[in-house]
């Protein structure tokens, strides 16, 4: 489940470049979501140059497919986690393909433990993900992490420079542009990474 976030740009990176998945065909899905952040162009275009990348570089079939889910008529700003629609749209790619075997979640050693506020929501999202599954398949598919123990700085120079100035974090961009405030702009900027600015 790629979203075009730093994360998930090493996580791909990972399934592509690390022996442990070679022989693993991958299948690369975005879901543009569409909410009052408005990260959705941004997030598309980070995607795209992702997909560019490994089609250029990489001597390996790949699937990518992509689908919208739009929340933006929830104008409180209590839309659903990333993590409940990973979980629920992945189930559903998993239930239509029993080729499927792994769900891979880009998620770091920091968003994983117990005392992290977005854990609750990973973990409730894993519990969508097995409710949505059908009975054949059921058991017989599991999230992996690729990233689970590599820090965001080790993720960030991992990737060529191409894609350390190709992938999208900023959850409220404005007018297209980081906007530095956000948690994960922070979070970026406290590790002195720069985050990427597309215009
Ligand atoms: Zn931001």
């Amino acid at each position: 489940m790629f979203s075009g976030g730093l994360d998930s740009f090493g996580c791909a990176w990972q399934l592509f470049t690390n022996d442990a998945y070679k022989d693993f065909h991958i299948h690369l899905h975005h879901m543009h979501i569409v909410n009052v952040e408005q990260r959705t162009q941004n997030e598309e275009e980070a995607t795209r140059r992702f997909v560019t990348y490994c089609e250029q570089e990489f001597r390996r079939d790949f699937t990518f497919t992509e689908n919208i889910m739009g929340f933006r008529f929830l104008q409180s700003g209590d839309f659903p986690m990333d993590s409940y629609l990973y979980g629920f749209v992945s189930a559903m790619i998993a239930n239509n393909n029993p080729n499927i075997v792994h769900v891979a979640v880009g998620r770091t050693k920091t968003d994983m433990e117990n005392d992290v506020p977005l854990y609750p929501h990973i973990q409730r999202g894993h519990r969508i993900f097995e409710a949505s599954l059908t009975d054949e398949r059921q058991g017989k598919i599991t999230y992996i992490f690729p990233v689970r123990d590599i820090s965001k700085n080790a993720i960030y120079e991992a990737l060529p420079p191409r894609l350390q100035q190709s992938f999208w974090s900023c959850r409220r961009p404005v007018n297209l542009k980081p906007c530095h405030q956000c948690e994960t702009c922070r979070a970026l900027a406290a590790l002195n990474i720069e985050h990427p600015d597309f215009t």
